[in-house]
């Protein structure tokens, strides 16, 4: 048994890595080439309110996903009471970019 986590080997009545607390898999599944993630970012669109419905739908269709917000626009805001939106840009793998692209299009309401 192999923790996927560290990799550390296990005995084969040992289910749990005790540094990791994640489930063990065995050995030999290890052996089939683990096909390297392409990470493809959506279009981008503005505000976190955007982003956090998109996000929601991402995780109830169990898309996997990274974001990265644009922070810079803030250092540049020197009126307190200008609200700046944050440009979110949010990255899926190119397996669901058809998926994920066409959630982002249905939120922002833009046309492809
Ligand atoms: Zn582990």
């Amino acid at each position: 048994m192999i923790c996927p986590d560290c990799q550390a080997e296990y005995l084969d009545n040992i289910n749990e890595c005790g540094d990791c607390k994640v489930s063990l898999i065995d050995a030999c599944s290890l052996d089939l080439p683990v096909p390297e993630m392409t990470w493809i970012p959506l279009p981008t669109f503005i505000g976190s309110t955007y982003a956090d419905m998109i996000i929601e739908i991402l995780n109830q269709k169990e898309i996997p996903h990274y974001v990265k917000s644009n922070w810079s626009s803030s250092v540049l805001s020197t009126r307190g009471s200008e609200l700046i939106d944050d440009v979110i840009r949010v990255f899926v793998p190119k397996s669901y970019e058809q998926q994920a692209t066409n959630i982002v299009y249905a939120i922002s309401g833009e046309k492809k």
